[in-house]
């Protein structure tokens, strides 16, 4: 990337044709376009990248990604640049606790657990790792990347070869060919509703309030990441960087207006924050950011159509408590990019012994699709069950949930629980032809 204009990449709607050509076109620049992007344009594709607004969302998501992700963001060569953001030195010891609103611990993983030999964990706030992998995209020529480009309309040409979007600018709208699409759109997807996929699964009874916010949990013997077991209070509190800025997402009763979830906002503080000896007042805390959601556990029946394909949350949904939306992504966004690497670059239609882009294609829609299943919704719904129906008193929530009883039963048993979280990820380069696979 060494004496390249990072900026040179990144095209103002005034400043381009009405027409474009590309060998894939990425829809949407979240953390999973962008890496899909990267990851294109690290082999040589000529990727053009069109998102709707005009610059990275910054609304308050992911923050810690599971081991299955990490391998992918260090293969993008991004992974020191999100913890150089996210984390101080002693944050490479991961420690994730279950306790209730006294702090009493039901269950750990602690730094001793550790897989020997694994990558260090990456906690960093989506915001900043999408800006990362921004810059680490734009850094290439062959990948462009179009703001304020909304994608409206999905064509493919009659012969079969190229697939057509009709994008809306502020300046018109213009049209972009590409031998394949990537729907990187996210959970409310154009490119899903325009291929005519469902989101089929249900949306969870409650409202999920994901709040920015500075106190000083550490003080009151709180570590990095902590998810707390209660009926009413369930949460994730767990600091995002280390300047003290901290994550607390809870849940709210379904019933609730928008405004009355903002409104009762210090009083889910005051229940959950680990309690001085003085009632919690507005002046102990600063909030920097409060986002209500709706959380969905849902996927699309198929990840392709034809030439288009869907990745992250534009393929399926699940409930934060766990890691689990953007770790999956990530792993699509990488299967996704090694596929179309594989079949653009790799595949000798005239060479009888290789099989044809439908086989690699399939091969993503299908396996991607199958790890939701088989992972992501089991893990996410599960922590989320967990937390909202366990005891919250630590020896009946081990008699009650196995997954507490396996993590309170020794290092070896919590190793193989966190060995199990790289199930998650697939490579997708075993399908190259194996003469492709040994140059690498
Ligand atoms: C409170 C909360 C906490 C979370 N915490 C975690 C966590 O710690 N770890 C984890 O792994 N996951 C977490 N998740 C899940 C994670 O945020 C999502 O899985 C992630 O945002 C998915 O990324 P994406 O790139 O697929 O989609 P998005 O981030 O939604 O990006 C999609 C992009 O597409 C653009 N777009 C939409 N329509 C169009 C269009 N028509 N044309 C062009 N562009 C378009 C959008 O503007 C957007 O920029 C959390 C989610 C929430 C709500």
């Amino acid at each position: 990337m060494a004496g390249r204009t990072q900026q040179a990449s990144v095209q103002s709607p005034e400043a381009t044709d009405s027409t474009m050509n590309c060998e894939v076109l990425v829809v949407g620049a979240g953390p999973v376009g962008l890496l899909t992007m990267l990851l294109l344009a690290k082999a040589g594709i000529d990727v053009v990248l069109v998102e709707a607004l005009p610059d990275v969302d910054n609304s308050p998501r992911a923050m810690a990604y599971g081991p299955a992700a990490v391998i992918e963001l260090e293969r993008a060569g991004v992974a020191a640049d999100a913890r150089s953001i996210g984390m101080d030195e002693e944050d490479h010891n991961l420690r994730l606790r279950w306790i209730n609103v006294d702090n009493q611990v039901i269950g750990e993983f602690r730094p001793e657990d550790r897989i020997p030999g694994s990558f260090d964990p990456v906690i960093c706030g989506q915001f900043e790792l999408a800006k990362i992998l921004k810059r680490h995209a734009t850094g290439y020529p062959n990948a462009r990347i179009l703001f304020e480009h909304s994608i409206t309309d999905i064509t493919e040409a009659r012969d079969g070869h190229s697939v057509t979007a009709t994008v809306a600018t502020p300046t018109g709208t213009r049209t972009i060919s590409a031998q394949y699409l990537a729907g990187c759109d996210g959970g409310r997807s154009t490119v899903r509703k325009l291929l005519g996929l469902s989101y089929d699964g249900f949306t969870i009874p409650q409202w999920l309030v994901a709040c920015n916010v500075r106190y000083p949990f550490e003080q009151h013997g709180y570590k990095r990441s902590q998810f707390i077991v209660d009926p009413d209070h369930f949460c994730l509190i767990g600091r995002i960087d280390p300047s003290g800025l901290w994550r607390v997402s809870y849940a709210e009763r379904e019933d609730l207006t928008r405004e009355e979830v903002l409104a009762n906002v210090h009083a889910k503080f005051a229940a959950i924050f680990p309690r001085g000896p003085k009632p919690l007042s507005k002046d102990d805390y600063q909030i920097e950011m409060v986002s209500p959601y709706r959380i969905h556990q849902r996927s699309a029946p198929s990840y392709r159509k034809g030439r288009s394909l869907l990745a992250g949350d534009a393929a399926h949904a699940c409930a934060p408590f766990g890691g689990m939306g953007l770790t999956t992504g990530i792993c699509d966004a990488a299967g996704l990019a090694d596929t179309l690497i594989g079949v653009l670059r790799h595949l000798d239609r005239d060479n009888p012994n290789h099989p044809s882009p439908d086989v690699l294609l399939d091969k993503y829609a299908d396996i991607r699709r199958q790890k939701y299943h088989d992972v992501t919704h089991k893990v996410s719904y599960g922590n989320t069950c967990r937390l909202r129906e366990c005891s919250p008193d630590p020896e009946k929530a081990v008699q009650e949930d196995e997954f507490f009883r396996t993590i309170n039963s020794g290092s070896d048993a919590r190793r193989k629980l966190l060995e199990s979280a790289y199930i998650l990820g697939h490579d997708f380069k075993q399908y190259w032809p194996t003469q492709a696979v040994e140059k690498l």
